[in-house]
């Protein structure tokens, strides 16, 4: 098992900084997962942790020691890519053996852990196969079981179900979680699924251009984004955002009539998740656009003029597509104008 920490961990690639100075500390057996939009740096980030590329400023240690200078052997870290890379040559067993015959472990005690791992994987009878008479989700497996087998100290995972369909995807989550709760690992987890960030994190590092937003469990981030980026980013649908200002004692949405229960001085951002507008309110009124429904829940997706919004309420939600609305508000955040910082959550 491993703890981390991350000092003022900077990269650059020629004049690119890509980390800006990312502060993090993961402890002993815990599930991180990190997420942020595409070429915000995750993948860079994890690499960095393997070893696989060198960090350019700051200092990274692995219990305690720092690790900066070594290498990727010494540094007991095995990573799960998306592509899964595994050879296509040779046999579950042998790729699952590979890393321990690179190690030098003896044969009989390869064969065991091998056959150990390939059980609690549900692998035992695809032991002789090649990667090629595999599906994707027991290729999938095969690479989990490939780093579970070195008993590594840090699990780094890089987008490693997005090659998954959807029901397949839910599946390993599971068996994620379970792994996870059985080796009691360390585990630094990259994903652009929101789904597998919110079941699977201890807590959920959420990056924007190289730099940290926010670090929390999925409830802070979920209740208490740290600003309108990760309020934006953390949730699906997304997060509904107003203009507004506050003058007088008065706060109202910018072009829309109706006065807020709360006042902040100067221009802010309301933000109102779509489980968050109380149907039948009073303060705004619209028209449903579209209703798309999910089965036990509806999009409702309203014009309110100068503004689009969307609710999601449960079915039978009664309305249709043409229906007047009026929405009041449950939960709110609120936001800088300028910054984008968070000010203010509440409930009314
Ligand atoms: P993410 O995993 O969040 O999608 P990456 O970590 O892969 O993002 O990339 C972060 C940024 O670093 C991107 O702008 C990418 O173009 C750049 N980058 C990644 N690897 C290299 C490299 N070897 N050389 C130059 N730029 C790179």
């Amino acid at each position: 098992m491993a703890s981390l920490q991350f000092k003022n961990i900077e990269k650059s690639y020629g004049d690119t900084l890509v980390l800006k100075g990312v502060n993090l500390d993961v402890s002993d057996g815990e599930y991180l997962v990190l997420v942020g939009p595409s070429g915000c740096g995750k993948s860079t980030l994890l690499r960095c942790v393997a070893g696989l590329e060198e960090i350019t400023g700051g200092e990274l240690y692995i219990n305690d020691k720092l690790v900066n200078k070594v290498s990727p052997r010494e540094r007991d870290v095995a990573m799960v890519f998306q592509s899964y890379a595994l050879y296509p040559h040779m046999t579950v067993r042998e790729n699952m053996g590979f890393g321990l015959r690179v190690a030098r472990l003896p044969k009989q005690e390869i064969l065991a852990r091998v056959e150990e791992v390939a059980e609690s994987l549900g692998l035992t009878d695809l032991l002789e196969r090649l990667p090629g008479q595999l599906s994707g989700g027991q290729r999938q497996r095969v690479a989990m079981g490939r780093a579970v087998v070195r008993d590594p100290a840090l699990f780094l995972f890089d987008e490693p179900l997005s090659n998954l369909d959807a029901s397949l995807r839910s599946h390993m989550r599971l068996e994620l979680k379970r792994l996870h709760k059985r080796l009691g690992a360390t585990v630094i987890h990259v994903t652009h699924d929101q789904i597998e960030a919110l079941t699977l994190a201890d807590r959920i590092m959420v990056l924007n251009e190289g730099v940290v937003q926010q670090i929390g469990s999925p409830r802070e981030l979920f209740d208490t984004p740290a600003n309108k980026f990760v309020a934006a980013f953390i949730g699906s649908p997304s997060m509904n955002f107003f203009p507004c200002t506050g003058s007088n004692d008065e706060a109202s949405v910018d072009g829309l009539k109706g006065s807020l229960s709360f006042y902040i001085e100067g221009p802010f951002w309301l933000g109102v998740r779509p489980t968050d507008w109380v149907i039948g309110g009073d303060l705004f009124s619209g028209v449903v656009e579209i209703v798309e429904s999910l089965g036990a829940e509806a999009l409702l997706h309203i014009d309110l003029g100068s503004y689009n919004v969307v609710v999601q309420a449960s079915e039978p939600c009664g309305f249709t597509a043409g229906d007047t609305i009026s929405l009041g508000l449950g939960c709110y955040h609120l936001f800088d104008r300028e910054t984008g910082e968070r000010l203010a959550d509440g409930a009314l």
